[in-house]
């Protein structure tokens, strides 16, 4: 796994974390530019953030991220432990992507 920094207090971050463990601050990840902060003239989340814990930025508001987009086929949620497969599977695509991309 990858460490990033925080955009607010440079501490380390996990590629995975959905905020920085230092300062509190509420963080995404953004394909070429990196962990970015969320909010008022920060970045969108991904609307998959509060589903499955995606910590990509979504291009506008309530949108998706550039991963979560590309999941054509979202697994029933009213199965038992699917969204934490789910879940499992869209951080090791957004890893993948991640890398791909690097
Ligand atoms: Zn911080
Ligand atoms: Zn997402």
């Amino acid at each position: 796994m990858r460490r990033l920094g925080c955009p607010s207090c440079g501490a380390e971050i996990w590629f995975h974390n959905t905020a920085c463990l230092s300062c509190g601050a509420e963080l995404g990840f953004q394909p070429g530019r990196g962990l970015v902060p969320l909010g008022s003239g920060g970045g969108a989340a991904c609307a998959n953030r509060a589903v499955i814990g995606c910590n990509w930025v979504a291009a506008a508001p309530g949108g998706l991220c550039l991963s979560c987009a590309h999941s054509t086929v979202v697994p029933d949620l009213s199965v038992p432990g699917n969204d934490r497969r789910w879940a499992r599977i869209e951080r090791d695509k957004r890893m993948l992507m991640r890398l791909l991309d690097a």
